[in-house]
């Protein structure tokens, strides 16, 4: 999943973005307002992480132009401590849920694994299809019970394909998901990364359809 994160610490922006580096997320930073509101508005995030007391800009402001221009991105604002009414004024202007600093890392990725699944309508925190399944809270696939090795890029792959199941995925649009901002998005890599998961995973996981792109089978 593709991830902005909006904040102007550098500690906390390089602690943040390990994090969820770990859990295969492509992270894109912002420092500031400014910065934020035009990749907010131009880029495909699947989740945007807003810092409120950003410069150049203040957060509320960029989240309020997000929602006033029709941007539905799931968005996790980070308020300052003792700061309630940042809280209140954040959710009434359209984020869906708030982190008070300072927080524990493992805090937050739970809380962006919960808004990623919710707007992927996915309830469960692991995927099972046939002897197949990926759990999405430690990214740990297996199959007929045994644990199988995927590189960050595969997982980010299989999970970009599991969080949109039943959607037909070009392969520009999956490298617009896994790969950051500033990174050479080759489409044609994509193919070699889901070969691989048909490889170690069964060729009848990933439908695939040439020139459209790339399935799994939606529930049900
Ligand atoms: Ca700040």
């Amino acid at each position: 999943m593709r991830i902005l994160l909006a904040e102007d610490e550098p500690a906390l922006c390089d602690q943040v973005k390990a994090a969820l580096s770990a859990e295969g997320h492509a992270v894109d930073i912002a420092r500031d307002g400014e910065e934020a509101g035009h990749l907010g508005a131009t880029e495909p995030y699947d989740l945007i992480i807003l810092d409120i007391g950003l410069p150049l800009r203040d957060g509320l402001s960029v989240l309020k132009e997000w929602r006033a221009i029709g941007v539905a991105t799931p968005v996790l604002i980070l308020t300052a401590r003792g700061s309630w009414s940042e809280k209140v004024d954040g959710l009434d202007a359209g984020a869906d849920d708030y982190m008070t600093k300072p927080f524990h890392m493992a805090e937050l990725a739970a809380r962006v694994r919960v808004l990623i699944r919710r707007r992927a309508g996915w309830t469960r925190p692991v995927f099972e299809r046939g002897d197949v399944t990926l759990d999405l809270r430690s990214g740990r696939a297996t199959k007929a019970g045994m644990v199988v090795d995927l590189t960050q890029q595969e997982l980010a792959v299989l999970s970009y394909l599991v969080h949109n199941a039943g959607r037909m995925i070009s392969r520009t649009e999956l490298s617009e998901h896994i790969y950051e901002y500033d990174r050479d998005r080759d489409s044609n890599t994509i193919a070699v990364f889901v070969a691989r998961l048909r490889k170690k995973l069964g060729a009848e996981l990933i439908v695939t359809s040439r020139g459209r792109g790339y399935m799994i089978d939606g529930p049900g």
